[in-house]
């Protein structure tokens, strides 16, 4: 007999972690490491106290929360997400994946039920990346994707690093990041798209992802004054930035809809109002179902860049700093997904997901599959990100049936 979820406790339980970081607008800021994150951790910690886990950490600070199994060599099923948010997060956002994750084993624990194997719900360091780049930093350290010495050595705006943070937040544990051998790696995430509540889909079976090409662009050209420094002569940073900004738009618009590409983050120097600016930092990405087109819109913002540097006499420098996908997650937890969601009398829908999650990182490491329930409109990294109670409890009782399948 298999438990089934509170879905008020759930909903609940997502409002209590919502007002950590309240924004005014009625979302929540959880910047990775930052007080509100370790506040966010220890609100998450209390709440599994009664349910008999233990917390392991490692040294970037990702959090497993472990509940025994009959079976103590068993290879655990684990699962979660990550609670940290972007600055104009939402409520749902990563948090999901956490708390239904939390929400099974309080089922499981209130119906009094064993499984054979271990389980281990996961709370991943800065998966958003808004803070410190690159983004999904504790998975990809947890899978060797990036060294931990590199990802401490990473520092925010402000020149804090992300060695620091993780002692300032009390998250340094004592475990050298590795792999656990799990059984599988299961992940709920709301879909963050308008394709599910488009076409009444309640539970979306996560096939792949796109692929995704990250890149930061210095662009230098040479200081001079704004009142007699003549048109012709200018070498300006900034307003050749803004060409770039248009042409990755340009770019974007002619790779729909497989395709996507954004300019997100800028920085200017000197930034004053009697100069014509000399350095322009930019952050861009390209991203698209197929790797190979992710491949030429690159090469599309490569030739736009050259030419506007040319015609501007400004150099160009980027820097491809990180990927993501394309990954193919595990066919036989998505049939797993989709069975349980059926046997639910909830639609599914297979789908690809377009932004970046932890689950990547770790689909070359164990089987691993993720699931979507729907957002509402669409809208994401936004106080307006909303998924509805019943979507929400959807999509924790099938990561509840699908985590009793495969921890027996
Ligand atoms: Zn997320």
């Amino acid at each position: 007999m298999i438990p089934t979820i509170n879905p008020d406790r759930l909903w609940q339980t997502i409002m209590d972690m919502a007002r950590i970081g309240p924004t005014p607008e009625g979302g929540s800021c959880r910047l990775a490491l930052s007080p509100e994150d370790q506040e966010a951790r220890a609100l998450l910690l209390r709440w599994c106290e009664p349910l008999n886990l233990r917390l392991e950490q490692d040294a970037i600070g990702n959090m497993f929360l472990r509940r025994s199994g009959i079976d103590a060599t068993a290879a655990a099923v684990a699962f979660g997400s990550h609670l940290d948010t972007v600055p104009t997060g939402g409520r749902f956002d990563g948090v999901i994946g956490v708390l239904a994750g939390l929400e099974a084993i309080r089922a499981l624990h209130e119906a009094g039920v064993a499984t054979r194997a271990p389980l281990e719900l996961v709370n991943w360091t800065n998966e958003e990346g808004s803070r410190f780049r690159p983004a999904m930093m504790g998975s990809r350290v947890h899978a060797a994707d990036m060294t931990l010495e590199a990802a401490l050595a990473t520092t925010d705006d402000d020149g804090v690093s992300v060695y620091d943070a993780v002692r300032a937040s009390g998250q340094a544990g004592a475990l050298t990041p590795s792999p656990r051998g799990w059984a599988a790696w299961l992940e709920l995430h709301i879909e963050q798209g308008p394709v599910m509540e488009a076409t009444g889909a309640d539970i979306g079976i996560v096939t792949g992802t796109m692929h995704a090409r990250y890149f930061q662009l210095v662009v230098t050209g040479e200081p001079s004054h704004v009142g007699p420094t003549t048109m012709d002569r200018r070498r300006d940073s900034l307003a050749a930035t803004a060409e770039i900004i248009l042409a990755v738009e340009r770019i974007a618009l002619a790779a729909e809809p497989g395709g996507r590409a954004s300019a997100t983050w800028i920085d200017n120097y000197p930034n004053a109002r009697g100069n014509v600016a000399n350095i322009t930092r930019l952050h861009c990405d390209v991203r698209h179902e197929n790797a190979n087109r992710a491949v030429a819109m690159e090469q599309a913002l490569r030739e736009a860049i050259d030419l506007i540097a040319a015609r501007r006499r400004v150099s160009v420098a980027i820097d491809p700093y990180t990927t993501f996908g394309p990954i193919a997650f595990d066919p036989a937890l998505g049939a797993l997904l989709r069975d349980k969601a059926q046997a639910r009398q909830l639609a599914t829908r297979d789908m690809i997901a377009a932004a970046g999650h932890d689950s990547v990182l770790i689909a070359p490491l164990c089987p691993s599959a993720m699931l979507f329930v729907p957002s509402v409109d669409g809208i994401t990294h936004n106080p307006r990100e909303y998924s509805t109670r019943e979507q929400v409890a959807h999509g924790a009782q099938v990561l509840l049936d699908a985590i009793v399948a495969l921890a027996g």
